[in-house]
């Protein structure tokens, strides 16, 4: 590895970019992460009901959306709060790929679930509570899918690239990286989101770069402009929070978008599709 910040990553050979290494490029089904598309995933923070699914899927897939996003087991601040479904909504994802051919993204909290979500999903997301839980690291590791990780609530990118050399030590590297906003002393917005952190990533590491902006912003007002900045910066992918009715959400409705708002987000991020070729052609010189 040669960049700005060679040493500063080093130990992590299995998921920095070595001299020669290829980009991974994660496939689910014909979906390619890290690949040429922008790849966006959407839907609710949690798995509800059927028809709630359902319905969500079918208006995110319409918007260009290829992987739908739902938590069964949701790690909640406060215990009192709605916990999930758990297998109950995995069968209800399941069924929502059956109908519309989504992929699934769903969260799995601790290693004794990883047997369980991984016969439903297509992808294993790692919420940012759980980024250092390395027993459920390595698990994921050899749970033979493709594992979404995010960023932990402080964890500074070194920290985040650890846990992915975490799980790829254990045989994974269908590894893919996701900044969803770290705690500053900002309150104006749920988080503060680490815009840095996708050219960074992509610069010194191999995997897929993703951008939750609905936990970054903590507010849907912001969803469609960090989705913009995010794709700008050259970012693989988007995680987006969608329900039928935010209002009525059991989690998260405050920063999740209704169809209509998704489907001009969507629509407006196509002029910024050439940003991100040209971030990338940037980040590949200064990685040389
Ligand atoms: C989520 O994706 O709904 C979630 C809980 O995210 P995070 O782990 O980033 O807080
Ligand atoms: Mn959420």
């Amino acid at each position: 590895m040669s960049s700005p910040w060679n040493g500063h990553f080093s130990s992590l050979e299995l998921v920095t970019s070595l001299a020669g290494s290829a980009r991974r490029v994660v496939r689910v089904g014909d979906i390619e992460i890290g690949g040429d598309e922008l790849v966006v995933m959407a839907g609710p923070c949690a798995v509800e009901s059927e028809s709630q699914v359902f319905e969500t899927a079918k208006a995110v897939s319409r918007a260009g959306a290829r992987i739908l996003r739902g938590g069964a087991y949701k790690p909640r601040s406060s215990p009192y709060s709605f916990q999930g479904l758990g297998v109950e909504g995995l069968r209800i994802l399941r069924k929502a790929r059956e109908a519309t051919g989504l992929a699934i993204v769903t969260e799995v909290m601790g290693p004794e679930d990883v047997d369980v979500v991984a016969e439903y999903a297509d992808i294993m997301q790692i919420g940012a509570r759980s980024m250092e839980n390395y027993a459920l690291l390595e698990a994921v590791g050899r749970c033979g899918r493709p594992v979404l990780l995010k960023r932990g609530i402080t964890a500074t990118l070194r920290e985040l690239l650890q846990s992915a050399q975490a799980i790829a030590m254990n045989g994974n590297l269908d590894i893919i990286l996701c900044e969803r906003g770290i705690r500053t002393f900002e309150t104006a917005t749920r988080n503060t989101l680490d815009i840095a952190a996708v050219p960074v990533l992509k610069t010194v590491s191999c995997l897929p770069v993703i951008v939750d902006p609905s936990h970054a912003a903590g507010l849907r007002l912001l969803v469609p402009v960090l989705s913009r900045a995010a794709v700008a910066a050259g970012a693989d992918g988007l995680l987006v929070e969608v329900h039928p009715s935010p209002d009525k959400a059991l989690s998260d409705g405050i920063q999740s978008l209704n169809f209509e708002q998704f489907r001009v987000m969507m629509r407006d991020l196509r002029p910024y599709m050439a940003m991100r070729e040209h971030a990338h052609e940037i980040e590949r010189e200064i990685a040389k």
